[in-house]
């Protein structure tokens, strides 16, 4: 059982007096940890020590930075095993998924401690006499407030960006993984001067009190709804947004293709990490000619996935993150069904502890329906059937999101056309997941907004300043 405490001011075990949480694991609902919550009003106390802190941390040179920085990657690889466990007891994922989570976390971390230093500004070309440059610097105060989902990697972005470009952080992690963001914490915190980092515990209430300070940046990793509530109060306080939230994504199976193949990629799509993913396949646009084989396929590999706790070595498909979540992926399923849709395989709450959630293939979806256009979050894999490559690329576009999505083609002019039409941040074609390192994409729309990835990160956690200067009057220094 994990007891986590709040940091404040650089001080363990600070506040809590808005009561206490406790998470419970989801494959069994044995109690994992108990969380302290903030009261607002040591959220506000936690913000001016902050904003205490700040002067010193951003004045400190970049290069000492980084070399903190990748101490502090040090300090979260020493404890890989026991993050990895942590999340795998709150949020259900398998094991290896959650160790490659923190290992992903490390690499952005240390990746950052690289790149921050090498990043500067620029110089202009005004007069001979005047320096004129652009020169970027530590916006301030942030508030980071994250998710359960890959918890590690997300919170190791934007905690290693705003840190590294010198400013001083709030991490309000998901009241789903708090001993997760309590530990990261712990170990970031050993490398870093006393104040410049902040860990605030609790629900919702605390991330809103959170968003409601006079901070420099709110940066959301979430949910759409969340997103939109804390930009509205961005609004009235000014702090810049960095929004990274729901998405719907699709994924395109063209005429044509190898339908084992097309059905291997939509089942890792849809249902790694219980399609708990913000670029999950969260509906299937599939041609025709192809869709009886490629659903028959795709129920095949739905009904072998192992179904178990996270910690389970042979577990391939673990629960979902609690029965709240569930409750909503499964409505969602069953108001598609009572809509004239077929459940092929899965599609039912099995009996028993935890929440658990089988691999769910739906066909008979049209377009239209809540389970096709809203973001599930589930292991559910809604099939509607297109008579064309225009069809599909059009109601692919069409959608509230702008996350990503993937084209299964053999059609270089199809695969053109998908990169330069989607309205999404992100296009792959032929591979669910993948690309190169340093990738960064501007999601759309209710998506979100601004870099939550790669080096430009870095920039979002930076003010750009434009400096002029001239000899004194008399024309001597
Ligand atoms: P969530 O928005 O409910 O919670 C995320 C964080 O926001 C938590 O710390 C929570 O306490 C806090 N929060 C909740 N209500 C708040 C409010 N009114 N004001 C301020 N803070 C508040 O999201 P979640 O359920 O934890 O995560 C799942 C969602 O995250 C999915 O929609 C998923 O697509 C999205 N996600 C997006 C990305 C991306 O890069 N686009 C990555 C991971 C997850």
């Amino acid at each position: 059982m994990y007891t986590v405490a709040q940091l404040v001011g650089g001080v363990w075990g600070a506040g809590g007096d808005g009561g206490e949480l406790v998470v419970r694991d989801p494959a069994d609902d044995t109690p994992v940890s108990t969380v302290p919550v903030a009261t607002a009003d040591e959220v506000g106390k936690a913000t001016q020590a902050a904003r205490n802190a700040a002067a010193q941390w951003a004045a400190t040179a970049p290069a000492e930075r980084a070399a903190a920085l990748h101490r502090a990657a040090d300090a979260v690889a020493a404890v890989i095993d026991e993050l990895a466990a942590a999340v795998t007891a709150e949020m259900g994922k398998p094991l290896a998924d959650a160790r490659g989570g923190v290992e992903a976390g490390i690499g952005t971390l240390r990746q950052y401690a690289e790149l921050a230093p090498l990043r500067g500004g620029r110089t202009l070309n005004g007069e001979a006499d005047a320096l004129d440059f652009l020169t970027p610097q530590p916006r301030g105060v942030v508030a980071a407030i994250t998710p359960w989902n890959d918890p590690v990697a997300v919170s190791c972005g934007l905690l290693g960006a705003a840190l590294v470009t010198g400013n001083v952080v709030l991490y309000k992690p998901s009241e789903r993984t708090p001993a997760t963001g309590w530990l990261l914490a712990r170990a970031l915190d050993q490398a870093l001067p006393a104040g410049v980092l902040s860990l605030l515990t609790g629900g919702p209430e605390v991330g809103a009190a959170l968003a409601a300070q006079e901070v420099d940046v709110v940066a959301h990793v979430g949910s759409t709804a969340t997103g939109r509530a804390i930009a509205a109060a961005a609004a009235r306080t000014g702090a810049k947004l960095l929004l990274e939230n729901g998405g719907s994504d699709p994924l395109i199976v063209d005429a044509g293709v190898d339908p084992e193949w097309a059905a291997e990629q939509a089942a890792l799509g849809a249902f790694a990490n219980a399609g708990q993913i913000c670029v999950a396949v969260e509906r299937l646009y599939v041609h025709r000619e192809v869709a009886d084989d490629f659903v028959a396929a795709l129920v095949r590999r739905a009904e072998a996935l192992r179904l178990g706790p996270g910690r389970d070595p042979g577990t391939e498909l673990g629960p979902l993150v609690d029965r709240r979540h569930r409750d909503h992926v499964h409505g969602q399923v069953a108001a598609a069904v009572a809509d004239g849709a077929r459940v092929r395989v899965g599609g039912e709450v099995p009996d028993g502890p935890g929440a658990f959630y089988p691999a769910t293939v739906v066909t008979d979806c049209r377009h239209d329906m809540p389970l096709v256009r809203e973001e599930t979050f589930g292991p559910v894999a809604p099939v509607v059937v297109v008579d064309s490559f225009d069809e599909a690329l059009r109601c692919a576009a069409d959608s509230p999101y702008g996350l990503a999505a993937t084209v299964l083609t053999r059609s270089m002019s199809h695969a053109q056309r998908a990169w330069r039409e989607l309205p999404v941040g992100t296009v792959k074609v032929n591979a669910v997941f993948g690309g190169a390192p340093g990738g960064a994409a501007h999601p759309r729309r209710a998506s979100g907004q601004g870099f939550g990835y790669g080096p430009e990160l870095l920039d979002e956690f930076t003010a750009t300043k434009a400096v002029h200067i001239e000899a004194p009057g008399g024309g001597h220094w």
